[in-house]
């Protein structure tokens, strides 16, 4: 008896499929059909070719197939509108940039222009291949940048702005601490994290010292209660453990294991200046550590020298890759923590093409909790895809396809994306947002934010 042929929205034929799947099965001249959100067939071409009935087939001859790629930290606003502004005085320090340039160029958007530049990052990460990410916890005006989203597809997890923490001793503590409790209440209401959601609020914190014991555990237990994530920034450089050390007599992650709030719904970024005993509370906590290999050596951490990243993922840490806004590319971040420890540690084994792969798909999808979803090409899993180019001089024949990716591929081969069976990018091209319109939007909305600030833009050199 012959089965009868399954129906499918859209059929990819004779690509050549990184899986992810638990075997890490590559299948030349595959296929892999979808139906509504979800894949439901995943081969070789013969067989789904005979099986698989498509209103739509797509000739994959020539393209890599991939699950859609995972940036673990990225600051989706504020950014993408004022990255070319010349920030600081010459002699300002690290933290005078922070507080008198970037804090207030953040705070100075419009929900409008927040809108505008949260769309104008999803759009930057389509065009790389990410499909999912984390947002770093900077987001002022959560319903215009989750409104601006939505119409843009992609995938994502997003919180509010919320500091809670009086450093000032004027200020009202408790006071400080309900206000951003009611905060994270409030968004994850608004944006619940359940049936599939695209876009949904986690309790995403700034981290760093800027939120009480009180936020911390509140942030936590709603991650507890609602199954979700609990994100925030630590330990980037010395002053987090300075400062954690004077507060509490405790470096940071020992001071948030007192509290307990770690835990496997955790995920730290940066955790360059952690030192083993740290390492030893996020191995046995489950917590997850995000990279960004950009920022940390942008920013001087000191990573290559002082980070733990290859031991953490020894002690079975879940790694995540992010780009904190830095780039758009994931994948030249998975190419530059390989690159970074390689050279530090003098061991041109470590990171090899396969980690690079997982760091930015399985691995992420597991700590993100939800690898039955994303991060694979598997039957049942969400059509979140990534058709690469390979008719392109970088990729040349193929004999090792992954590590082809991973190493030479050039990150802007991609072709088409899908999210949720939806294809948001054809040829390069946006097919759901007017990028023309976008990037005008985009321009008017920087300057108008920086006049809004008066800062000057102090660029290098003249400009006539
Ligand atoms: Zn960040």
């Amino acid at each position: 008896m012959t089965q009868p042929p399954m129906a499918a929205d859209l059929l990819i034929a004779g690509a050549t499929l990184l899986t992810m799947n638990a075997d890490r099965h590559v299948i030349e001249d595959g296929a892999l059909a979808i139906r509504d959100d979800r894949i439901v067939a995943v081969g070789k071409r013969e067989a789904l070719e005979r099986e698989v009935t498509a209103r739509q087939i797509i000739d994959g001859r020539g393209f890599v197939l991939t699950p859609g790629f995972v940036d673990g930290h990225i600051h989706i606003t504020g950014d993408p509108l004022t990255r070319g502004f010349a920030r600081g005085a010459p002699d300002d320090s690290w933290n005078d940039k922070l507080q008198k340039w970037v804090i207030p160029i953040f705070k100075a958007q419009t929900p409008e222009e927040e809108r505008i530049a949260a769309q104008c990052a999803a759009l930057a990460m389509i065009r790389y291949g990410t499909t999912t990410f984390i947002e770093a916890g900077t987001v002022i005006h959560l319903d215009a940048v989750m409104d601006g989203l939505a119409e843009t597809g992609i995938r994502g997890r997003v919180g509010a702005w919320v500091e809670g923490r009086a450093f000032d001793p004027s200020q009202d503590q408790a006071q400080l601490s309900a206000k951003a409790i009611a905060i994270l209440e409030s968004e994850i209401e608004r944006y619940p994290d359940k049936g599939g959601a695209r876009l949904s609020a986690w309790p995403i914190l700034v981290g760093h010292s800027t939120n009480s014991d009180d936020v911390w555990r509140a942030a936590k237990a709603l991650a507890d209660d609602k199954g979700l994530r609990v994100s925030a920034h630590m330990s980037p450089r010395a002053g987090d453990p300075e400062w954690f050390l004077a507060k509490y007599g405790r470096r940071p992650l020992e001071h948030l294991a007192d509290i307990g709030v770690m835990g496997a719904n955790v995920l730290l970024t940066h955790l360059a200046a952690i030192d083993h005993s740290e390492l030893d509370i996020l191995a046995k906590s489950g917590a997850g550590a995000i990279h960004c290999p950009h920022a940390a050596m942008q920013g001087g951490f000191g990573m290559a020298k002082i980070g733990l990243y290859p031991e953490m993922l020894e002690r079975g840490v879940n790694v995540l890759l992010g780009t904190d806004g830095l780039a758009a590319d994931i994948l030249s971040s998975g190419r530059l923590m390989a690159s970074l420890f390689r050279d530090a540690r003098g061991d041109q084994d470590i990171f090899p093409p396969a980690t690079i792969l997982e760091l930015m798909t399985i691995s992420p999808a597991r700590a993100m909790g939800m690898a039955d979803a994303i991060g694979s090409l598997e039957v049942g899993m969400k059509a979140d895809l990534v058709m690469h180019d390979t008719n392109l001089p970088e990729w040349g024949p193929i004999f090792d396809c992954p590590a082809q990716l991973a190493l030479s591929a050039p990150p802007g081969g991609v072709h088409s994306v899908w999210v949720d069976g939806v294809r948001l990018l054809d040829a390069g091209r946006s097919t759901v947002i007017d990028e023309e319109q976008l990037m005008a939007d985009v321009r008017a909305a920087g300057r108008a934010v920086i006049a809004r600030t008066g800062l000057p833009n102090r660029t290098a050199w003249p400009v006539l």
